[in-house]
């Protein structure tokens, strides 16, 4: 339910931005990994609810975002190793998420 209500506004957008295009061939979408959205989801209910569209077949193509934590102590970014959330640089714990949680449609190709 959660990937159908998402790959529906996918669909809204995409056509608002297809601006008069023949057809949309294909959807750039950018994916976090910590998002819960499961790109075989929203690939079964793409083929539904574009259907009859102009942008009925279109490929999807996802690409991964991984989590990414910074700093606050000394500003670096890293990357979760496992289950530490602890900056590898100075061991500060103080830290905040500044990517992985992003789902957005990136861009569209059009014909
Ligand atoms: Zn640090």
């Amino acid at each position: 339910m959660h990937e159908l209500a998402i790959t529906q506004s996918v669909l809204e957008i995409a056509l608002r931005h297809a601006d008069g295009a023949g057809r949309i061939t294909r959807l750039n979408l950018v994916v976090g990994d910590l998002s819960s959205v499961v790109d075989d989801s929203v690939s079964f209910y793409w083929d539904i609810v574009s259907q009859g569209t102009i942008a009925e077949g279109a490929t999807l193509h996802f690409e991964r975002i991984r989590t990414r934590f910074r700093c606050n102590e000394c500003e670096s970014d890293f990357e979760p190793d496992g289950r530490v959330f602890e900056c590898p640089q100075c061991g500060g714990q103080s830290i905040q998420l500044v990517a992985g949680r992003e789902f957005r449609l990136e861009s569209i190709e059009v014909e």
